[in-house]
């Protein structure tokens, strides 16, 4: 590990001052992921600045919604009664990630920036544009399962990792910042950026940018997520979506879709989102929404099993949010499966 400079901040302006005018500082909460790629020889930060300490760790009721402080524990939002109550999609995203030990630490702010789990990326032997930029992309052409089906570049074509992002995305969360500039609003699906030229840009945060809660908006609807990973526990999702439906008596008056594990950021489904609403829910329906949800995929060598696997796997999240399917397995917990059993089902096209 690099040698690096550590400071513990006693205010958000503080923390955001010292960020801000410290070329290779960034800010740390939980660690979780942070100290990994410090370990692994993937980032060398000159200086940690530690916001662990911040009154940023509260719940509140927001405008009709909910607000999270960026310090809140991903164990605390997953289990607080009013996330579970009405915004099941963020309780169950929050309890697919990782382990109990790991949702402890991990903060609300962090699970959103953790970076790619591309094996090239956190292989320092290996190039990649994202840890080293115009080093080259080893996924392309190399063994990609993992990778994207949409929105990639020809400079990367890696997939944003974060559970709780997807279920953000499809919420229409926002989250407030303060910067060197001072505060501002980003809306959750404008936070982190497709890879472009400059895969190693995840976020349009700026330098010393520093999140201080995520706004969950009125929802009035059910939201459900799924993921599929390739081991039961403590994976990273090969495909994941979230859904939210607000009804009209029996139709679906409104209709949000995000897939997660296919794209650079959480990926949201317009296509889909129309399809859905004002109409009654059928799985018909849904497997017409599914299929507009998949129809631009860009399959790499090895990944085109991801598109009857999200497809499948959203049908089966629209009937389960919708009713017409009962919720698979103990409830307020996501449905996760190896990908030699449930999720070998997943990927079969029908
Ligand atoms: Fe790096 Fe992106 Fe290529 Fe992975 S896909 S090796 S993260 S440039």
């Amino acid at each position: 590990m690099h040698p690096f400079q550590y400071q513990r901040a006693d205010s958000a302006d503080q923390a955001v001052a010292a960020v801000a005018k410290t070329p290779g500082a960034t800010f740390i909460a939980g660690g979780t992921s942070h100290v990994d790629l410090m370990k692994e020889d993937v980032h060398h930060p000159s200086l940690l600045v530690d916001v662990s300490a911040l009154p940023l760790k509260q719940i509140a009721a927001f405008e009709g919604g909910v607000r999270i402080g960026a310090g809140v524990s991903n164990t605390a939002a997953a289990y607080h009664p009013d996330i579970q109550a009405k915004y099941a999609a963020v309780s169950e995203a929050l309890l697919a990630g990782a382990s109990v030990q790991i949702r402890n630490m991990a903060s609300m702010a962090g699970n959103p920036l953790q970076r790619t789990r591309c094996p090239y990326f956190r292989d320092p032997a290996q190039a990649c544009n994202k840890r080293e930029p115009g080093s080259g992309c080893a996924a392309i052409g190399g063994y990609n399962h993992v990778h994207a089906l949409f929105g990639a570049s020809a400079a990367c074509v890696a997939t944003h990792p974060s559970d709780l992002a997807v279920a953000l995305a499809a919420l229409d969360a926002r989250v407030q910042t303060l910067g060197p500039r001072g505060p501002r609003t980003i809306a959750f699906p404008e936070l982190h950026r497709l890879p472009g030229n400059t895969p190693h840009l995840d976020t349009v945060l700026e330098h010393g940018e520093l999140i201080t809660a995520i706004d969950l908006p009125a929802f009035a609807g059910r939201s459900h997520y799924l993921k599929v990973r390739e081991r039961a526990s403590y994976a990273y999702a090969l495909v994941s979506c979230a859904v939210a439906l607000e009804m009209d008596g029996p139709t679906i008056r409104r209709a949000r879709v995000a897939l997660g594990g296919v794209a650079h950021k959480p990926w949201r489904v317009g296509p889909a989102e129309a399809l859905l609403a004002g109409q009654l829910p059928t799985e018909q329906l849904f497997q017409a929404a599914a299929k507009a949800a998949f129809a631009d995929a860009q399959p790499l060598e090895h990944n085109a099993y991801k598109i009857p696997m999200g497809r499948n796997l959203l049908v089966r999240a629209l009937l389960e949010t919708s009713g017409l399917q009962p919720l698979q397995g103990p409830a307020g917990t996501a449905f996760a499966a190896s990908v030699g059993g449930v999720a070998g089902q997943l990927a079969t096209p029908r």
